[in-house]
């Protein structure tokens, strides 16, 4: 190991402390490297985007046996109420593809879904533990759980569990953390990349690494990036999570040559408390989420609907719909529910600060719709309980095929009549959550130059990387990639920097 020195010198030299940036830091330390986190953020909003989440892991299993792997104190009760189901790499891989109209980088996704247990193994090896993600991702329905769509379980205590976790795990490893250490450029030479300049409150400072990892997050954070590259009225979205992320890592590496890869123009943004602030609150973590659509319906301030609710399970849509709430005048809609699905509600429609209207009947609950046509949202409502298929049975823990008939704009599964009192519904607005352009890596890691060649010495994990996720995403994925190819980039990053310090010694 080569320690850290007066002259500032560290194997390597991990930008962010987010969750791909922490297992990076982890892996590089593994390999007996010395490692040094920068974090942009205070101690006390430490962690980037991976701190806000519910702390959901999409991840190959095989069902029950090895659930238990990663939740061993299930109980009795637990296992007899509840059907994990399987997910096979084959399903992760179809999702991929699927979700991202067949353009994932087919190199990159078959590492995420091929290392997404053990890299789960791994994370729980270093002191992460893990609850099944009831509520979420399994209703009771009939009296058992069914989970569906590939996200089983979370880190206890969410992604604030999540990123306390890792860091202890870093801080026991003697990994070595800056706060309010903001990276600005990367320090390049002839034989690659030698180190990071910071800034910290008006002081620059140059520290020296053998190997440099990039997990410092996407642009979201970044409203003049946003209209440039997502387009007009991504300015005015709001952020889900940290205020951090500016592209800062995406826009050092380019500045050295590094490929800009994958969809640009695109990013993952979802429905969001109309009134939630401009930027993630920590202590509102992920509640500012509103994702239960597909057990109601969405109507735009023409009282019309405009998205399909129930195209398919909610893990393979809300990561697409922030973008078509966005497109909406006033880039706003509510989400209208009856009394037969409150109890499906997720926890987030239950928290204090939230924009919600009660009614006893529909006429009263169009006109408390602020900004809505309530003439015709009135209409839309008769329209859609007069189109629902009654005859088929509702259930919705899958896809259960009782949409609606005649309708330009369909309901596919789970319809429902809006038609019983009291009813609900809720304010929300597109909340930006990461964007998915970036940098180019290899198999290892590494970051590609426009020839394909790797820059020498440096490695990129997490949202700042493209060519994964493009147009939609499945949930629960944006935790792995960031563990997998934090691990990966960490691995080769330490094993790069002591190559070269056993060569210099
Ligand atoms: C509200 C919310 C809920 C979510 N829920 C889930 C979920 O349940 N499951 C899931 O899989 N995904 C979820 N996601 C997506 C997930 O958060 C991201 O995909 C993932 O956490 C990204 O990890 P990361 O390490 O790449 O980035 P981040 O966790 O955002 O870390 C980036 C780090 O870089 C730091 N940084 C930025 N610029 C600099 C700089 N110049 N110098 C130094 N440091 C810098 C930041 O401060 C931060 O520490 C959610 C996101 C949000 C916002």
């Amino acid at each position: 190991m080569n320690a850290g020195t007066a002259e500032q010198t560290y194997d390597v030299i991990v930008v962010g402390a987010g969750n791909a940036a922490l297992c990076a830091a982890l892996a590089a330390r593994e390999q007996g490297a010395s490692v040094l986190v920068l974090e942009r953020a205070p101690q006390e909003q430490r962690g980037g985007n991976s701190s806000y989440t519910a702390g959901g892991f999409r991840m190959v299993h095989g069902g029950l046996d090895d659930i238990r792997n990663f939740v061993p104190d299930l109980s009795d009760e637990e296992i007899a109420n509840t059907d994990f189901g399987v997910y096979t790499a084959e399903e992760y891989l179809d999702d991929m593809a699927r979700v991202t109209e067949y353009r994932t980088d087919p190199d990159l996704a078959e590492i995420l879904v091929r290392n997404s247990t053990d890299t789960m193994r791994w994370i729980r090896e270093k002191g992460v533990p893990f609850v099944p993600k009831y509520g979420k991702n399994a209703f009771k329905h009939g009296g058992r759980f069914k989970f569906f769509g590939g996200v089983v379980i979370e880190a206890r205590g969410g992604g604030l569990g999540l990123v306390d976790a890792e860091f202890k795990a870093a801080e026991k490893l003697g990994v070595a953390v800056r706060y309010g250490a903001r990276a600005v450029s990367l320090l390049h030479g002839e034989d690659g990349v030698e180190g990071v300049r910071i800034r910290t409150g008006r002081l620059h400072e140059d520290i020296r690494a053998r190997a440099v990892v990039l997990a410092c997050g996407g642009f979201e954070a970044n409203r003049e990036w946003r209209t440039r590259y997502l387009g007009a009225g991504w300015d005015l979205a709001k952020v889900r999570g940290t205020r951090y992320n500016t592209g800062d890592g995406i826009r050092m590496a380019l500045d050295i040559g590094a490929q800009p890869y994958g969809h640009w123009s695109c990013a993952h943004a979802c429905d969001w408390d109309l009134n939630a602030p401009e930027y993630g609150d920590l202590n509102m973590g992920d509640t500012f989420s509103k994702h239960s659509y597909p057990s109601g319906i969405v109507l735009n301030a023409h009282g019309l609907r405009f998205l399909d609710e129930g195209a398919d399970i909610r893990n393979y849509t809300y990561a697409k719909y922030g973008r078509i709430i966005l497109q909406q005048p006033g880039q706003f809609c509510w989400q209208l529910f009856d009394s037969k699905v409150l109890h499906l509600l997720r926890n987030s429609y239950h928290v204090k600060r939230i924009t919600k209207v009660t009614a006893n009947t529909l006429e009263e609950l169009v006109e408390k719709l602020e900004g809505v046509n309530p003439a015709q949202a009135l209409a839309t409502i008769k329209e859609f309980n007069a189109a629902v298929m009654d005859e088929v049975a509702f259930d919705p823990n899958v896809k259960d095929g009782r949409g609606t008939r005649g309708l330009a704009i369909p309901k596919s599964n789970w319809a429902l009549a809006i038609d019983e009192s009291p009813f609900e519904a809720y304010g929300v607005t597109c909340g930006i959550t990461f964007t998915f352009g970036g940098l180019k890596i290899s198999t290892r890691g590494e970051v590609l130059d426009i020839e394909e060649q790797p820059i020498p010495n440096l490695y990129a994990a997490g949202e700042l990387v493209g060519g994964i996720f493009y147009s939609n995403y499945p949930g629960g994925a944006g935790l792995m990639n960031g563990a997998v190819f934090g691990r990966l980039a960490g691995e080769h990053a330490g094993k790069r920097a002591l190559g070269h310090a056993q060569q210099a010694s």
